[in-house]
């Protein structure tokens, strides 16, 4: 299959469709999901992918900018899209003009909304956050009342969210906790200025897996609706690699086979020696195509279902395994830098570790001459 292609990535939308229904099933009938489709939908592709979630039942999109919003319009409308990062002076009408539902952290960017919401005759569905330990977004916990009653006061503005954002959820149940504390606290007191806000939200990925009475009445998953657990200090539920599927895998192939003699070099920089006779591969895939270059002499790819390490510096196009103990590899023969052959499997946190960096940016990396293919559903 796919013959054709370098390097290419292969989405299994099914894997997609179960990962949602399953985040669904935990968090209960009465908890909204947002799903966060920012950078490309995580690099996979927005539009297939925003299809897929409408037809699998996400209630709202999360995104980082206007032209993903738009993106996602393109496909459908009718679903709400909130813009998870703080507007620019100048898409603040454009935001309004589309009803795209922003993020606000203090009354500066509230009045600017207010009066393109007036330009515009219509009321803005802003979402307020709280900096309760990110120290991105967001107003302080202390300061909260005041902003609260004074934006509650503005014409063509309606207080539709209340949020805040875990730093280190993955990792510290210890920080989390006091960053829940701190909103809880937060929303009695907007609560006892007579506010009533809709929707309350705190979980990202990492929130939703370890603190799951902590969903309020909507979550913000990303990474977890494209079948990745979040790494980190904190043990996920058994389970859980069963109930999710990794939707990506990274393929190339093998372009040529060579046989090295002990003592050769191997790529720029010459950081790989052969140690004995040695039955090297060239890849098609680089960092060009987003493997980190970082993964160089610390990788591996699947080739023929075994873990060949990657030799030598990764360079733009191509990066060489050592398959001396692998039988009858070929030319053309398939190779998985992230995803499953034969009995193994790489996960993007798996490669990521090898490469110094997240799965998030594993993804996010896969660069744009990477053909997507999509497999399994039906997405327009
Ligand atoms: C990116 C993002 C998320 C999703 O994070 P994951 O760790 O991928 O689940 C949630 N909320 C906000 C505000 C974000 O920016």
């Amino acid at each position: 299959m796919h013959a054709t292609y370098r390097c290419w990535a292969e989405i299994d939308l099914e894997a997609l469709r179960g990962n949602l229904a399953w985040i669904r099933h935990q968090v209960g009938p009465n908890v909204k999901v947002l799903t966060v489709v920012k950078a490309d939908a995580y690099g996979h592709g927005l539009k297939q992918i925003a299809a897929l979630l409408m037809q699998s039942g996400t209630d709202i999109f999360g995104v980082a900018n206007l032209r993903e919003a738009e993106s996602i319009r393109s496909v459908g409308d009718g679903w709400p899209i909130l813009m998870l990062g703080s507007c620019l002076p100048h898409e603040v009408p454009l935001a309004v003009r589309d009803g795209i539902h922003p993020t606000i952290s203090c009354f500066e960017e509230a009045l600017e909304f207010s009066k393109a919401g007036s330009r515009f005759g219509k009321t803005v569905q802003a979402h307020l956050k709280v900096d309760t330990g990110m120290g991105r977004l967001g107003t302080l916990p202390s300061q909260v009342a005041s902003l609260v009653s004074r934006v509650a006061a503005l014409p063509h503005l309606q207080i539709a969210g209340l949020l805040t954002h875990f730093a280190n959820s993955e990792d510290s149940a210890q920080y989390t906790r006091r960053q829940l504390r701190l909103f809880r606290e937060v929303l009695k007191t907007v609560s006892s200025l007579g506010v009533s806000v809709p929707n309350v939200h705190c979980c990202n990925s990492g929130g939703l897996l370890h603190e799951p009475n902590s969903c309020f009445n909507l979550v913000r998953p990303g990474l977890l609706v494209y079948g990745i657990i979040p790494p980190g200090k904190r043990r996920a539920p058994k389970d859980l690699k069963v109930r999710l599927r990794p939707a990506l895998a990274l393929k190339c192939r093998v372009t040529l086979v060579r046989e090295l003699p002990p003592g050769a070099s191997i790529s720029y920089g010459c950081t790989y020696r052969t140690k004995r006779n040695a039955r090297v591969a060239v890849l098609s895939a680089g960092y060009g195509d987003g493997y980190p270059r970082a993964g160089s002499n610390r990788g591996f790819a699947l080739v023929r279902g075994q873990r060949c390490p990657i030799v030598g510096r990764i360079t733009m196009d191509q990066m060489m395994v050592d398959v001396s103990k692998v039988p009858e590899v070929g030319r053309g023969n398939e190779a998985v830098l992230i995803g499953r052959q034969g009995q193994d499997c790489i996960s993007a946190s798996e490669a990521a570790g090898w490469c110094g960096t997240i799965p998030w940016e594993m993804l996010t990396n896969i660069t744009y001459r990477v053909p997507r293919l999509y497999m399994g559903g039906v997405a327009s």
